[in-house]
C-alpha cells in the first residue's frame, strides 16, 4: 500500500492531522493500534469530564437544600460508568465516521518504521509513505515499585473505569489528573487522601488560582499531604499500606483500599523503531520537532503528546492541523497562546501570560480583576468563588488571562481570542456582554484594568 500522508495514532492529534490532510487533497492513511479517539476520548478528557459532570450532579443534589430543595441522591456507579461509556462510544464512532467521510483510510494495527519511507503494520502489511505524522501519544508514568500490574495500583484509566468507589483511596500526585480524580471519588463518598512530593498542588499555577481549589477539595473531605513522596507499599490483610517519605527522611504510612498513581505521563515511542526513520528524541524520550512539527527526518512530523508539552488535546489538534497543512504546502495557522484548564470545582483556566510572566517579558502590565463574589449570575448558581484576571500590555492589548471559578473552562475562550487577535482592554470593555452572565466578569475585569469598573472597587 502507498500513501501521500501516513498518520500513526488515532488520538485527537492524529485524527485531526488525517482529516485536515484529506481536506487539503492528500491521500491519507491512519494506522491505529487501539481505539480511535486515543487517550482523550477513551481514557482521558471525555471520561473524566463525564464523571465530573455526573458526580457534580450528585454534589448539587446533596447541597440543594440551600435552595429549599430536599433530595437524597442514590448513585449506581456501574450505571454512571455505562452512561459515560455510551458518551465515549458515540464520540469515537463519530470520529471514525468523519475520517471515512473525509476519505481517510483507517488501518487497524501497530505501526513500526522499516525505513524513512516505509512502516510495517503488525499484520504483515507494509505502507509506503511520502510524509508521515507521528501521533502515538503518551501513557502514565509508573512510580518505582508501584507497577500498574498489581491489582490495587490504579492508573487514571483504571480509575475512570471503576465500577465501585473504594472506601479509602490514596492518590499519589496533586497534578491536574490527581486533583480531578480526587474530586470525582470524594464526591462518590470515598475517603480520599492525596500525597504530593512538592509543597504545592498544580505547580504551574499561581497560589491565588489554586487556593480556592484546595479549599473546595478540603470541604469534600480530601486530605492533601505535601512534601511526601510515596516510596513503597505492601498488603496487610485487606489493607494496602503505602509508605511515604519527606525530604528529611520522615516516614508516614497510609492504610487504604486502592492507590491511584497520577505522577505524570511519558511519550509512547517503544516499538516504533524511530531510528530506522532517523527520528530523534530528547533526553526524556519526547520526539524533537520544530514549530511546524517537523522532526529530525525531513518527511516525518510529530504532533500531540509524543512531541512533548503542552500535553493537552486541543494543543495536539492544533499541531495536527499545522503538520497536515505544512505537508500540503500551505502556510499553517500560528497559535499565540495555548489555553489550559483544570476541571476541578472551581475550575482553573489560563491562557497567555500572567502578570509575573508579562513583567519577565519586559511588559509593564495593566492588570484587572473581577471577583465572582460580585457577580449576580455566579451567586444564582451558588458558585461565587474565584475571579477573572486580565493582563494587558502597555498599549492595552490583552496578553493573557487567568480564571478560577465557575465555567472557567468556557470563559477562557473569550480571553484566548483576545490574546490571539491582539484585542485591547477597551474593546473587551466596550463589548456589551449579556446580563446576568458569568462572562460579564471578563468585561468587568477589562474595565477594572482601565480604572473604571462599575461593579467592583477601582484601585
Ligand atoms: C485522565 C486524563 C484526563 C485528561 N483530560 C484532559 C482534558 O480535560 N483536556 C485536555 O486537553 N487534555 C486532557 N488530557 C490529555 C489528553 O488526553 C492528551 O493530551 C491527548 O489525548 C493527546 O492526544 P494524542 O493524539 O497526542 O495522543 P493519544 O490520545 O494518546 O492517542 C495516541 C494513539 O496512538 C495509538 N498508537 C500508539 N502507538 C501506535 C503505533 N505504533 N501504531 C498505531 N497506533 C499507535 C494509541 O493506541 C492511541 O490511540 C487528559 C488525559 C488524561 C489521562
Amino acid at each position: 500500500m502507498e500513501t501521500e500522508l501516513l498518520v500513526v495514532g488515532g488520538g485527537p492529534a492524529g485524527y485531526t492531522a488525517a482529516i485536515r490532510g484529506a481536506q487539503r487533497g492528500l491521500d491519507v492513511a491512519l494506522v491505529e493500534d487501539g481505539l480511535i479517539g486515543g487517550t482523550c476520548l477513551n481514557h482521558g478528557c471525555i471520561p473524566s469530564k463525564a464523571l465530573l459532570s455526573g458526580t457534580g450532579t450528585v454534589h448539587e443534589m446533596e447541597t440543594a437544600s440551600e435552595m429549599g430543595i430536599y433530595v437524597e441522591p442514590y448513585v449506581d456507579l456501574g450505571e454512571m460508568v455505562a452512561w459515560k461509556d455510551g458518551v465515549v462510544d458515540r464520540l469515537t464512532d463519530g470520529v471514525a465516521a468523519l475520517c471515512r467521510q473525509n476519505g481517510v483510510e483507517l488501518v487497524d494495527g501497530f505501526a513500526r518504521f522499516v525505513d524513512e519511507r516505509t512502516v510495517a503494520v503488525d499484520d504483515g502489511r507494509e505502507i509506503e509513505f511520502e510524509n508521515a505524522v507521528l501521533a502515538t501519544g503518551s501513557r502514565p508514568i509508573t512510580l518505582p515499585g508501584f507497577g500498574f500490574d498489581a491489582d490495587p495500583i490504579w492508573d487514571s484509566r483504571r480509575a475512570l473505569a471503576a465500577e465501585r468507589a473504594p472506601p479509602r483511596l490514596l492518590v499519589v500526585g496533586a497534578g491536574y489528573i490527581g486533583m480531578e480524580l480526587s474530586t470525582i471519588f470524594a464526591r462518590l463518598g470515598s475517603d480520599v487522601t492525596v500525597v504530593e512530593m512538592l509543597e504545592e498542588p498544580l505547580p504551574q499555577y499561581e497560589s491565588d488560582l489554586t487556593d480556592p481549589v484546595l479549599e473546595s477539595v478540603a470541604e469534600l473531605g480530601v486530605d492533601i499531604n505535601f512534601g511526601e513522596a510515596a516510596t513503597n507499599w505492601h498488603e496487610d490483610g485487606r489493607d494496602v499500606v503505602v509508605t511515604t517519605e519527606t525530604e528529611d527522611g520522615e516516614e508516614s504510612t497510609y492504610s487504604v483500599d486502592e492507590v491511584l498513581v497520577a505522577v505524570g505521563r511519558e511519550p509512547v515511542t517503544a516499538g516504533l523503531n524511530l531510528g530506522a526513520a532517523a527520528v530523534e528524541t530528547d533526553d526524556r524520550g519526547f520526539v524533537e520537532t520544530d514549530e511546524h512539527g517537523r522532526t529530525t527526518a525531513e518527511n516525518v512530523f510529530a504532533v500531540g503528546d509524543v512531541a512533548g508539552e503542552p500535553m493537552l488535546a486541543h494543543a495536539g489538534m492544533h499541531e495536527g492541523i499545522v503538520a497536515a497543512e505544512t505537508v500540503a504546502g500551505e502556510d499553517p495557522p500560528e497559535a499565540r497562546a495555548v489555553p489550559a484548564v483544570v476541571f476541578t470545582a472551581p475550575e482553573i483556566a489560563t491562557v497567555g501570560l500572567n502578570p509575573d510572566e508579562a513583567r519577565a517579558e519586559g511588559i509593564d502590565p495593566l492588570v484587572g480583576e473581577f471577583p465572582f463574589s460580585a457577580s449576580g449570575r455566579a451567586m444564582t448558581t451558588r458558585e461565587a468563588t474565584g475571579f477573572v484576571r486580565l493582563v494587558a500590555a502597555g498599549d492595552g492589548r490583552v496578553v493573557g488571562g487567568q480564571i478560577v471559578g465557575p465555567e472557567a473552562s468556557e470563559l477562557i475562550a473569550e480571553i484566548g481570542l483576545a490574546v490571539q487577535e491582539g484585542v485591547t482592554l477597551e474593546a473587551v470593555a466596550e463589548t456589551i456582554h449579556t446580563h446576568p452572565t458569568l462572562s460579564e466578569a471578563t468585561m468587568e475585569a477589562a474595565e477594572h484594568a482601565l480604572g473604571r469598573a462599575i461593579h467592583t472597587a477601582n484601585r
